[in-house]
């Protein structure tokens, strides 16, 4: 039997950066699924083995705030990546205007957001692309981050799909000047901004192009001064801005703990090499602080 025979094709859930997902039942388990269809396109030769080689290491990326890759397998063309189905996702959380998002919900969110990046920074593994909506949540209120390592595996295919273009929103400020040898600390950016867009219940920094983009940052934390980020000279697309101070971290989210800027200070920190990791933003005392997280299923969520 071919495996696309296993799952029984349901309703279309959405269209994404790679190919439509449609929810599906698993024929042999009943289970709820979500299946990814990625177009193949330039790569007509098939499935190349990289890519099965390196979609065998996502299967194996497995813990309580990541997506499960429960199966992938070619079919007509077409890569079909087999996820657990979630419910809801943090964007229509964060535009629902009918949600009260309390200290404590916030905290998380965002907590359960880097346990899953520190999981798999852990395995050397990067998301890349980042955004609310990626940010799955299931049934039982956990957070699990969606479509890890796709970014790397199929590239970043265009700005095809309108809603891609938010994606710029997220993008650390080496990714905007063009660094080639990005890391982890581009995934820790693009939680800052996750967790700045809970406070404020709209994107924080929303640029209009990638230079806009910049704009926006040194125009929230200041144009970054070489002694803060020595490197920055070295990127390929740098260009010198005028210099603009930055204002108080306060005035941008007047209700925040201090817990709260401290931590957001250090994830928005501009050199990737000091920016606080997934892993040290854990132990960060504003998670120890009161109000507790959230438990998980007494989040609130859309209807
Ligand atoms: P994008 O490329 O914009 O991140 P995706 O390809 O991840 O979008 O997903 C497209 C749509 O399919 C999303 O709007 C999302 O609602 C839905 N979707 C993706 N994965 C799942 C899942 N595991 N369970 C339920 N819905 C999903």
């Amino acid at each position: 039997k071919r495996p696309a025979d296993r799952y029984i094709k349901g309703v279309q859930l959405g269209e994404g950066t790679y190919g439509v997902v449609n929810k599906a039942i698993d024929s042999k388990t009943g289970q709820v699924v979500a299946i990814k269809k990625i177009r193949l396109g330039a790569q007509k030769e098939g499935v190349n083995f990289t890519a099965l080689r390196e979609i065998k290491l996502l299967k194996e990326l497995k813990d309580q705030n990541i997506i499960e890759l429960i199966d992938a397998f070619p079919h007509k063309d077409n890569l079909h990546l087999v996820f657990e189905f979630m419910e809801s996702d943090l964007e229509a959380v964060i535009r629902d205007r009918n949600i009260v998002l309390s200290p404590g919900d916030v905290k998380s969110f965002i907590q359960m957001t880097l346990k899953g990046l520190a999981f798999c920074h852990k395995k050397w593994v990067l998301h890349r692309d980042m955004k609310p909506n990626n940010l799955l949540i299931g049934a039982d209120g956990q957070l699990k981050l969606a479509d890890f390592g796709l970014a790397r595996l199929f590239g970043s295919p265009g700005r095809k799909f309108t809603h891609q273009v938010f994606a710029r929103w997220y993008r650390a400020p080496e990714l905007l000047f063009g660094t080639k040898q990005y890391g982890s600390a581009v995934d820790v950016w693009a939680a800052a901004c996750i967790f700045a867009e809970l406070l404020l219940r709209r994107p924080f920094l929303q640029g209009s192009s990638d230079i806009d983009q910049l704009g926006k940052i040194f125009a929230a934390f200041g144009t970054p001064k070489t002694a803060q980020w020595p490197d920055m000279l070295y990127l390929p697309d740098y260009v010198e801005y005028q210099f603009v101070p930055a204002p108080p971290l306060r005035s941008l989210f007047p209700m925040a703990s201090d817990d709260c800027l401290d931590l957001l200070s250090k994830m928005f920190t501009y050199d990737p090499n000091v920016r606080i990791t997934a892993e040290q933003a854990l132990e960060h005392r504003y998670f120890s602080s009161v109000p507790a997280p959230t438990k998980p299923a007494q989040l609130p969520r859309p209807p």
